[in-house]
């Protein structure tokens, strides 16, 4: 079955609602406009409406015509990015510094297509749960809807993810068991040492130098401590230090971001840094500090839930069009800390050719409205591939 036709009809509908929400770029749990623009469309629907988790995130419960008490949930994310749009077209960001970059506006438009027709034809047997999450750039709002008990109040058996893949066509799907994104992690090192004249090293300790080895070292632990099978990523992003010519300063700062796929691999990267950041500095006569963070654990689809998903797509797209094995992204994505709950799987859906300025978190980026009743089928069929009726 390709697009469902009933949702080809608001493909018109639907192009509005995502440019609206293009306009309109709110960022991590100030999604206040877009909150309202979700639930009123749900309650339009029929759809009954759960706010106030993570502050800004809805949830619309819908019961099929029967209900023998299975439940699925399926997951939109809502918030824009700190970005300044460089598009010129009618539906560019009103908002100065905030921009749909990430096509956020067009998850949330198919997760609300899906919710529209489910609440017309009800065709399941079961509950679905549409989960609209604010913050999921950076700030984890995936996270704080599931520390406010998101899973408790709607006890769903699995739930369910979608993002947007520039330079993946359109009418195509991918779908991985096993990890998708990566673990995001970020750390700062104030690396201390004695400032003093520049003509006169002898007399201090240089955190320029001893920082400059740190650098070097930390990148041994990709190289010489994970398993060349497995991969990590150690980025030193930042150096901070110094204002003067002839100055040797007494601090230099470091900054940066470290992923892993694997989560004992993941496990090792802070002791390794840290010893590596005590010990360098200590062999110089200086002294290091290591702030670590970690942000987001990897994104970690499970096996049988990712058969199911990539059946759904194959059902819209025909098999040949779903890439069934991926290369995970490096990126990473806090619906992983809905998929550490529950089981479930989250699929990327073909936005279209992309060049260079045109990929997610570019100023150049736009959703590709195209796609959207090709998604919001995907949430359809799969409420009903998932949630059958047997009577
Ligand atoms: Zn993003
Ligand atoms: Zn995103």
């Amino acid at each position: 079955m390709p697009i469902i036709n009933r949702i080809a009809d608001y493909h018109a509908e639907m192009t509005k609602w995502r440019r609206e929400l293009h306009q309109n770029p709110e960022t991590a749990f100030e999604e206040f406009w877009t909150s309202n623009f979700v639930a009123e469309r749900l309650e339009s629907f029929g759809i009954e409406i759960h706010r106030g988790l993570a502050g800004t995130g809805v949830v619309g419960v819908l019961k099929g015509q029967i209900d023998s008490g299975r439940k699925i949930a399926l997951r939109a994310d809502m918030d824009a990015l700190d970005l300044t749009e460089a598009n010129g077209f009618d539906h560019k960001s009103q908002n100065p510094g905030k921009m749909h970059g990430c096509g956020h506006d067009g998850h949330t438009t198919m997760l609300l297509g899906a919710a529209r027709y489910l609440a017309e034809t009800r065709n399941f047997d079961g509950t679905v749960y549409f989960i609209f999450q604010p913050a999921e750039e950076n700030e984890g709002g995936g996270r704080v809807m599931v520390e406010e008990g998101l899973f408790e109040k709607f006890p769903t058996e699995s739930v369910w993810g979608m993002h947007n893949w520039p330079g993946m066509s359109v009418g195509s799907f991918a779908a991985r068991p096993g990890p998708m994104m990566a673990a995001y992690d970020m750390f700062e090192i104030d690396v201390t040492g004695v400032g003093g004249h520049g003509a006169m090293p002898h007399l201090g300790v240089d955190p320029v130098l001893v920082a400059s080895q740190i650098v070097v070292a930390l990148q041994s632990i990709a190289s010489r401590n994970i398993n060349p099978m497995d991969s990590v990523v150690v980025s030193i992003t930042q150096i901070h230090g110094g204002d003067a010519y002839n100055v040797i300063p007494q601090e230099v700062k470091l900054a940066g971001t470290c992923r892993a796929f694997n989560p004992k691999t993941h496990d090792r990267i802070e002791p390794r840094m840290r010893q590596i950041c005590q010990s360098v500095a200590q062999a110089f006569g200086a002294s290091a500090e290591l702030r670590y963070e970690r942000r987001y654990p990897p994104t970690i689809n499970s096996e049988a839930e990712t058969e199911k998903a990539a059946a759904v797509a194959a059902d819209i797209v025909g098999a040949e069009n779903v890439v069934r094995d991926p290369e995970p992204c490096m990126g990473s994505e806090d619906f992983a800390f809905m998929l550490r709950k529950k089981p479930g799987s989250y699929v990327w859906i073909g936005n279209g050719p992309a060049g260079p300025g045109e990929q997610l978190h570019n100023p150049g980026y736009d959703f590709n409205d195209e796609i959207l009743p090709l998604g919001a089928s995907y949430w359809s069929r799969l409420v009903e591939m998932e949630l059958p009726r047997t009577d």
